[in-house]
């Protein structure tokens, strides 16, 4: 019998206020159907963990103070529908820190016994659920990603809602 109790995790680069503002607005102006994300919650996942038992909590903040890698410019400019009408945000371009990124994290939580989704990580921001609405123009939304963050997904009453639960900087470089 086991009571121990899980958290259930995921990392990722949050949208920063500003810019969630901005992306929300604009989602909002297409009036698209579907269940909107809050602005609150739009972020990119970069590793989602799933159930994992709270004393876990050290080895992986751990783990991602090793993380080596430099900040970097993300531009979110076309329009995609993943899965089951999941209207998202996506760069045409991904860019290769955000990518070394990812793949970082995936390495080591690999070496922790996490294994993660076996599908090629496809980064984007996800603005719209249960959507009927199929690609059209995006506007164009960028940001310099100065960090990754530890959330725990939890629900509450009023949907689901991510708490922070580390945050960790990119390297700054000289330009
Ligand atoms: P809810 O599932 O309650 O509607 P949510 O999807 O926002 O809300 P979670 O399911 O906890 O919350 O997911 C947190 C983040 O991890 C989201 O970006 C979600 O798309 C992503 N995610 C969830 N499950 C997986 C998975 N199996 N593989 C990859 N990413 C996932
Ligand atoms: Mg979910």
């Amino acid at each position: 019998m086991s009571t121990e109790p899980t958290l259930r995790l995921f990392f990722a680069v949050p949208c920063p206020p500003d810019q969630a503002t901005a992306i929300a607005a604009w989602r909002d102006r297409q009036r698209l159907d579907g269940r909107a994300v809050a602005p609150e919650n739009l972020h990119l996942t970069l590793a989602f963990l799933g159930a994992q038992p709270a004393e876990r909590l050290q080895a992986l903040r751990q783990m991602a103070d090793g993380i080596e890698c430099e900040a970097f410019e993300l531009t979110l400019d076309h329009l995609i529908t993943l899965g089951q009408g999941f209207v998202c945000l996506a760069p045409t371009a991904a860019p290769p820190a955000l990518l070394q990124l990812a793949a970082q994290l995936a390495e080591r939580l690999s070496a922790l016994g996490i294994v993660l989704d076996n599908r090629p990580y496809l980064p984007h921001l996800t603005l719209m659920r249960q959507s009927p609405t199929q690609a059209q123009a995006a506007a164009t939304f960028s940001w310099r990603v100065e960090r990754f963050v530890l959330y725990q997904s939890q629900n509450t009453v009023d949907g689901v809602r991510y708490q922070e639960l580390g945050s960790w900087p990119l390297a700054v470089g000289e330009n």
